[in-house]
């Protein structure tokens, strides 16, 4: 007889509260994320994705509920515990090191022994980086910035990665690029909680969804659901009938809800900012 191990969640918060001073944003939020999967969280303007994201990394303190990571508490651990356990969040800042080079950006995240390594990983998922390891951060284009963050979170093999708006502001190329990353990240087994402005590609890409209006959860279950079901605006309080032109750039569809259309391109037609 076979004893099945449980595996912990890589990430649980039960009926979490929090928000700045005594203004609460996020309210009575309880969402798993399983080890190993990725998650996707989407919400309006201002729904308070990126309080969750802090309260999660620890920079914001819930006033109530409890956060676990890998079946352990950690609402009262300090960010840096919690990212010694294997926790990150980009882009913070974009994490870097401006006046370092980018190899020893990458070295300082290599774990002991490891600095010849955690190079040839980061140059494995960004060969552009490759080229420039001699040069110092700050000279780094915003693109080129943003993918030494990521790879330095990479080469830490980190068991969840909070991935906060990555692709703002980046050329597509460039953004085609994160989503890439992304998608290897999850093949090294790390639990991804993402916010993306290209909600249609971070919903195609994840296992499971969450929906934050107002604070609260409106939604938890199948991204499938809300790209093909017709929930999408509904969940998001957005306007229904509004047309979607898949050619159209997503700025253009700023405050628009993707449609059922498949897209021409994976993951690119309709995507839009909730
Ligand atoms: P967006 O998609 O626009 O980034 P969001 O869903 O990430 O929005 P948050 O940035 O978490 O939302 O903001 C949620 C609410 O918290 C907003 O009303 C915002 O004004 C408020 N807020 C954010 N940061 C602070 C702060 N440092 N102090 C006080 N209120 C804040």
């Amino acid at each position: 007889m076979s004893t099945a191990v449980a595996v912990e969640p890589a990430l649980d918060l039960r009926n979490v509260y929090s928000g700045y001073g005594t203004s609460v944003i996020v309210r009575d939020v309880s969402l798993t994320v399983p080890a190993g999967k990725v998650a996707a969280l989407i919400g309006p303007n201002g729904a308070g994705k990126t309080t969750l994201l802090k309260t999660i990394a620890g920079t914001i303190r819930p006033s109530r509920g409890s956060i676990y990571m890998d079946g352990r508490d950690v609402t009262r651990l300090a960010p840096a515990r919690r990212h010694l356990m294997g926790a990150c969040t980009i882009p913070e800042g974009r994490g870097i090191f401006r006046s370092l080079t980018v190899r020893e950006n990458l070295q300082i995240q290599a774990r002991k022994g490891e600095d010849k390594r955690a190079t040839e990983l980061a140059v494995s998922v960004f060969p552009a980086l490759g080229e420039r390891l001699s040069f110092t951060a700050g000279t780094l284009s915003g693109g080129e910035q943003q993918m030494l963050a990521m790879a330095q979170a990479y080469v830490r093999q980190p068991k969840l990665v909070l991935v906060d708006e990555a692709s703002l502001g980046l050329a597509p190329l460039i953004v085609d690029l994160i989503f890439e990353f992304l998608q290897k990240v999850t093949q090294q087994g790390t639990s991804l909680l993402i916010v993306d402005q290209f909600v249609n590609r971070v919903l195609e890409m994840a296992d499971t969804a969450f929906v934050l209006r107002r604070g609260e959860i409106a939604y938890a279950g199948s991204p499938r659901q809300l790209l093909t079901g017709g929930v999408f605006k509904e969940y998001l309080g957005l306007p229904a009938g509004v047309a979607v032109d898949p050619a159209a750039p997503p700025a253009t569809q700023a405050t628009e809800a993707p449609t059922s259309r498949a897209p021409r391109r994976p993951g690119r037609a309709g995507d839009s900012r909730p």
